[in-house]
């Protein structure tokens, strides 16, 4: 049993349907394996459990754990090649970078970065785009199991538009990810989601495959990409001459669901919002990577508008880091530059809450973590800036609760992070 005294801030109640940020300026925690099990005013939980050991992080702020619903595995080492729209960046920059992969040892080094990259960006959960090698993907998992890190992610497929050693065959996909899903699936904290990398690489053929994929794996995930870029929309309308829409080359095929997660949906059009909603989807937003590939200005309002559930996602490679405090920054810029009747103004509440409870929502761990009420599992990341940083100073001097968030957004980055939880047990990462 561990009492943990902090100053907390989280988002329970969703701040899109009149939610209030919950903040305890002088809060204890009893955590007992792994779980909150009791969380009220320091001095009351301490009277009734005077004996156990407290950890004071009365210094700065604690927040639930980050959930990143969109980051690519491979990508680690490409973040921050600025200047090329998407079908570029993919030919030039991320593709060539994903061939590599195919071989192991390379593949393993990747791995570790890329779980420290998420680690040191206090992300406790996510939802992982995997590599199109079966190794490769496997050796995620294992890394993942290692640092402790609550993974979803699986094999990605295409047959077509990449190049070649980056494609598969219905046959050879169904069977790589089957035998991926039977190691991981339900293994700690491992889940299995079935991956086309998006309808412009991935045929019909191959989406069935993937559909019977996830109909032998019991509960898996399903996650893809859908209307990024105008260029690839134009696309993926040409090649899908039967579909009604791009949201409707993955729902004709049975693809979306409660677990499904797409990513971007930055041109999604009215009728792709309703079933995305009907279907129970959830929409992975991407604000840094939506800003550096020029894709759109994402259109939070007509999501929320329509009822389809959306998170943040980091999307690296193409977005600029791991950060989700950057993210969630990022997304309150967009709907300020959007204004008006199109824009979604953003309080801090709302940019914790789709940077953890929504998050953990989307991805179906609601009742385990995205919030440090009574019941969950204590996933926490620990913002404590040094000393005199404009940050600290912020901090201290802040208005209050939803000042001091909107400053831990506005100036947090991944240095100011001095802590990270998950399921009550505390992750190794660079500065700590
Ligand atoms: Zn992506």
């Amino acid at each position: 049993m561990t009492v943990f005294r902090a100053r907390v801030l989280d988002t329970p109640d969703d701040p899109f349907t009149g939610g209030l940020l919950r903040s305890d300026d002088d809060a204890g925690l009893l955590v007992v394996g792994g779980v909150v099990l009791e969380r009220g005013d320091f001095a009351t939980v301490r009277s009734a459990h005077p004996d156990e050991e407290v950890i004071d992080l009365r210094e700065g702020v604690l927040l639930p754990g980050f959930v990143d619903t969109h980051v690519h595995f491979p990508q680690v080492r490409v973040i921050g090649a600025l200047g090329m729209p998407l079908l570029e960046w993919l030919e030039r920059c991320a593709l060539p970078e994903e061939c590599h992969l195919e071989e192991p040892a390379y593949a393993q080094q990747v791995a570790a970065e890329f779980l420290s990259g998420l680690t040191s960006a206090g992300t406790t959960a996510a939802l992982v785009f995997g590599s199109h090698f079966a190794p490769a993907v496997d050796l995620l998992f294992t890394e993942a199991a290692r640092v402790g890190l609550r993974v979803t992610s699986g094999l990605v497929v295409s047959d077509r538009g990449l190049p070649d050693a980056l494609l598969t065959t219905p046959e050879r996909a169904y069977d790589e990810a089957v035998a991926l899903a039977g190691r991981w699936h339900g293994s700690g904290h491992a889940r299995y989601a079935v991956t086309p990398r998006f309808s412009f690489s991935a045929g019909d053929e191959l989406l069935d495959a993937c559909a019977s994929v996830a109909k032998d794996v019991p509960d898996a995930w399903f996650t893809s990409h859908v209307n990024e870029n105008p260029a690839e929309v134009a696309e993926v309308a040409r090649l899908f001459t039967e579909a009604e829409h791009y949201v409707d080359t993955y729902d004709r095929h049975g693809l979306l669901g409660e677990r499904s997660v797409l990513a971007h949906n930055v041109h999604a059009t009215d009728q792709e919002l309703s079933v995305l909603a009907a279907r129970g989807a959830s929409v992975a937003h991407c604000p840094t990577s939506n800003a550096a590939l020029g894709s759109g200005l994402f259109p939070l309002r007509r999501h929320v508008d329509h009822g389809v559930r959306v998170a943040l996602g980091s999307d690296v490679g193409a977005g600029t880091g791991f950060s989700l405090l950057k993210e969630g920054l990022q997304a309150y810029f967009v709907q300020s530059l959007l204004g008006g009747v199109s824009g979604m103004p953003l309080s801090s509440a709302h940019l914790l809450h789709l940077a953890t409870r929504a998050g953990a929502l989307a991805l179906g761990l609601g009742d385990r973590i995205g919030d440090l009420g009574v019941g969950k599992e204590f996933d926490a990341v620990w913002v404590r800036p040094l000393p005199e940083d404009p940050l600290d100073v912020g901090l201290r001097h802040a208005a209050c609760a939803e000042d001091a968030l909107a400053k831990v957004f506005a100036l947090g980055t991944d240095s100011d992070l001095a802590g990270v939880w998950v399921g009550g047990e505390r992750v190794k990462f660079a500065r700590n």
